[in-house]
């Protein structure tokens, strides 16, 4: 930083996906792991029973219950049932979480793998699924130097954000001023977090455009007109009229629809999906039976009208969509696949690390840093020849002078 070869100006924060020490089908589920359990259960107290009669020792007199006082095989046995029986907690609460977002675990069980634990299968980047880790990766965009990395087990990579931009002032004593990230990392907490620590944030954030939706219009009370129904967006997922095609009114707390109905609020839900809360707003239409776009606004098994929903982060996520709709915004945005992707590239297909090989978080964390090490030496190495060479250059120029 002192030799001006580091700037904390645009900073991009990414995450990948690199493959653990673990062969992709050696993973554990709750059903596979309660048979080992068992049967380490029952070699246990077999091993036990002829350790007592061959030592002619009482019951209890073992100490069943303390590692130390148990002879050293029986001692491995009940380290190795208490690990897995860990793991056996830690599938059954994934296993909860599936259930709560839909997911069968009879038929698609959580998994956690085998020789490396702290690892989770995960979709890779070259597609397929295997057990990974998701390194993480925030870099600057003035020499390309990273200025803060990490390593996380599962797939949320979104939730680094913050800390990791508040670990690099921690760390370099300065605050960056603009973060770019992709559309991942749009969420309310983190447009939230960067606003309260002044850190403008550019991300990839796709709605509509008002200019070209007929629904944005300045009277919502009143319907859009039938020769522009075509004209509104449709959402990809559901197949129906998007959210963007209904107009907010803060003062009245109330939505209006493309025919213009009020749409009052209703309710206020909460949901918990992979550990993150979540609390939004619902309002719903209650004119939907004889409208003639129900068709192309609700599902034909929806008897109770369209409803639409809001969070409490809504109107900062529509503040930077309006932002990034922006020429000078795209401009900026358009660094990010730069900054944040090339050292990826390097760390991938310059160095070749694609899969990592220590196992265990603490590990993994380490052989990452030295890997991303190598990555901020290279760059220093580089940089500092280049300013020899245009010291030599002046130095050249004075003396024919
Ligand atoms: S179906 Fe209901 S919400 Fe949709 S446009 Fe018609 S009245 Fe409005």
């Amino acid at each position: 930083m002192a030799a001006g070869l580091l700037r904390l100006i645009d900073v991009a924060t990414d995450g990948t996906r690199v493959k653990a020490y673990n062969g992709r089908f050696e993973t554990w589920t709750a059903e596979t792991i309660s048979k080992v359990i068992d049967d380490l259960v029952k070699e246990f107290e077999t091993k036990l029973a002829e350790t007592r009669e061959n030592d002619g020792r009482d019951e209890g007199l073992l100490g069943e219950n303390s590692t130390e006082m148990l002879p050293p095989e029986l001692a491995d046995l009940k380290l190795r049932r208490e690990k897995l029986e860990q793991i056996q907690r830690e599938l059954k609460a994934m296993d909860d979480a599936r259930r709560k977002e839909g997911v069968n675990p009879a038929k698609n069980p959580a998994q956690i793998p085998k020789h490396d634990p702290d690892s989770r299968v995960l979709p890779n980047k070259e597609g397929g699924y295997a057990p990974n880790y998701t390194p993480i990766c925030t870099a600057e965009g003035h020499g390309g130097f990273l200025v803060d990395v990490d390593v996380i087990s599962g797939s949320l990579e979104q939730r680094e954000l913050l800390t990791s931009l508040d670990r690099v002032e921690q760390t370099l004593g300065e605050k960056p001023e603009n973060s770019l990230a992709d559309g991942l990392f749009a969420t309310g907490p983190n447009i939230e977090g960067l606003g309260q620590r002044d850190i403008e944030f550019f991300s990839n954030l796709p709605s509509p455009d008002p200019a070209t939706n007929p629904a944005i219009r300045s009277d919502p009370t009143q319907p859009v007109p039938p020769e522009k129904w075509d004209q509104l967006p449709i959402n990809a997922q559901s197949k129906k009229l998007d959210k963007s095609c209904f107009v907010y009114d803060s003062k009245a707390d109330t939505f209006y629809c493309p025919q213009g109905h009020a749409m009052p609020f209703e309710v206020t839900k909460s949901e918990t999906t992979r550990g993150e809360k979540s609390t939004w707003n619902t309002y719903r239409c209650n004119d939907c039976d004889d409208c003639p776009l129900k068709a192309r606004c609700i599902a034909k098994t929806n008897k109770d009208g369209r409803t639409v929903s809001r969070d409490a982060h809504a109107s900062q996520r529509d503040k930077l969509s309006a932002k990034m709709r922006e020429d000078p915004a795209k401009k900026k945005y358009d660094q990010r696949m730069r900054i944040a992707e090339t050292p990826f590239a390097m760390i991938k297909h310059i160095l070749g690390l694609r899969q990592f090989l220590l196992r265990g978080m603490e590990k993994v964390k380490l052989e990452w840093l030295w890997t991303c090490t190598a990555i901020n030496l290279d760059k220093l190495a580089r940089g500092l020849a280049r300013m020899r060479c245009d010291l030599e250059a002046t130095r050249c120029l004075s003396i024919k002078c």
